[in-house]
C-alpha cells in the first residue's frame, strides 16, 4: 500500500514559502542560525531545552533535519553546558549569576 503525503506549499505575498502552516527556512546557515539564536538565547527566552525548542519551533518553521539540528545547536550552547556541568538542582545558575549583578539595598 503506497503512502500518499500532501504536502501544500505556497508563496507569501513577502516571497516567504509556507509549507502547510509553516514557513519553509532555506538551507542557508545563516537563517537557520537566525531562527536557533532567537528561540534559544535572545534575551527574552532562557536556554531551553531541545525538545522545548522543537516543540516551540515547529508550529513555526520547518526544514530537513530540524530536530536533529536544534539538538546540535543545544549541544554546542557554553551557557547550557556549563549548567549542565554544575548540576544543581536547587537553583538555576542563570539566576544566579542575574542576582550577584544587582547592587545590595542593605
Ligand atoms: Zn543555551
Amino acid at each position: 500500500m503506497d503512502v500518499m503525503i500532501k504536502t501544500s506549499f505556497r508563496v507569501a505575498d513577502d516571497g516567504t514559502l509556507i509549507m502547510g502552516q509553516c514557513v519553509y527556512v532555506p538551507n542557508n546557515e545563516m537563517v537557520k542560525r537566525k531562527v536557533l539564536q532567537e528561540t534559544h538565547d535572545s534575551k527574552f527566552v532562557m536556554h531551553p531545552g531541545s525538545t522545548k525548542m522543537y516543540q516551540d519551533l515547529k508550529p513555526h518553521y520547518w526544514w530537513p533535519n530540524m530536530k536533529r539540528e536544534i539538538a546540535d545547536y543545544v549541544l554546542k550552547c557554553d551557557i547550557c553546558q556549563q549548567v549542565k556541568v554544575e548540576g544543581s538542582n536547587c537553583h538555576n545558575p542563570i539566576f544566579t549569576i542575574c542576582f550577584r549583578n544587582f547592587p545590595k539595598k542593605y
